[in-house]
């Protein structure tokens, strides 16, 4: 899978992509990250990206030329058909509130292109004329769209077939299933006064599997009981749920 990054600091990405799993997935040639930096699009003596906005106001607003030749030079890279079809995303605390789902939606595509804004935004034509979807990693401000970005690359590329050590790990996390995961424990078995549950010690994976299945759902009725609307749960589950509830 490809990503290609348009920001004017693509140095902040360094560090994220030269740890861990994203460095793993990179290193085995299951992802590439290109960081194409804006201001190399501009013509003038300044390589100016923004300027002021019309109709007065505080800030500065990103330029639309510079973003459009970027991904006009990225869609000319490629096969027509292929270009039409290119996701390209910008990052902006307006677009669609990202999720598992939206993570699986995305890992589907071969290519993403993702566009970082900076200082008050981006010129609306950008959003009305180039872009095909704008993402949000949540309702708050961030001084810019790179630390979404790399929340977004980072939970695409873990969804990647090959890229985590065991694929059953995806199954049970949180929000794959509709259901928060259950509690994970290790060794030592009991530390200071506190034992870990002694069915997980038991060697008994039918019982360990209905344990943590419980769990996931008391423990998902407790912290976001609005998830189990959504959740796969059988008649069993449903009136467990009833009785927790009444015991709340
Ligand atoms: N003035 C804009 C507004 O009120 O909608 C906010 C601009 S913000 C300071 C600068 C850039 O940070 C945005 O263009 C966007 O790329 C990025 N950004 C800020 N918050 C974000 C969020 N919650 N999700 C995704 N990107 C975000």
């Amino acid at each position: 899978m490809q990503f290609d990054i348009l920001t004017l600091f693509p140095d902040m990405f360094q560090g994220a992509l030269s740890t861990g799993l994203l460095q793993r997935a990179v290193s085995h040639g299951l992802v590439v990250v290109n960081l194409h930096n804006i201001r190399d699009y501009t013509h003038d003596r300044h390589h100016t990206v923004d300027d002021y906005p019309y109709g007065g106001g505080a800030g500065m607003v990103l330029k639309p030329e510079p973003i459009f030749e970027a991904v006009e030079s990225l869609q000319s890279d490629i096969p027509s058909e292929q270009a039409a079809m290119l996701p390209i995303i910008l990052l902006t605390p307006q677009g669609r509130l990202f999720s598992q789902q939206i993570a699986e939606e995305l890992s589907r595509h071969a290519q993403l292109v993702l566009i970082c804004g900076r200082y008050e935004g981006i010129d609306e034509r950008v959003r009305e004329h180039l872009v095909t979807d704008e993402i949000s990693i949540g309702d708050y401000v961030l001084g810019g769209g790179e630390l979404a970005a790399m929340v977004i690359v980072d939970a695409v590329v873990r969804l990647l077939p090959g890229v985590l050590g065991s694929e059953e790990s995806l199954l049970d996390e949180s929000h794959a299933t509709g259901l928060l995961e259950y509690p994970q424990y290790t060794r030592p078995p009991v530390y200071r006064d506190w034992p870990v549950p002694e069915v997980l010690l038991s060697g008994d994976h039918g019982q360990i599997a209905k344990w943590r299945r419980e769990q996931a759902i008391m423990r998902t009725l407790q912290r976001r009981p609005e998830m189990l609307d959504r959740a796969q749960l059988d008649n069993k589950e449903e009136r467990l749920i009833e009785r927790l509830k009444q015991l709340r």
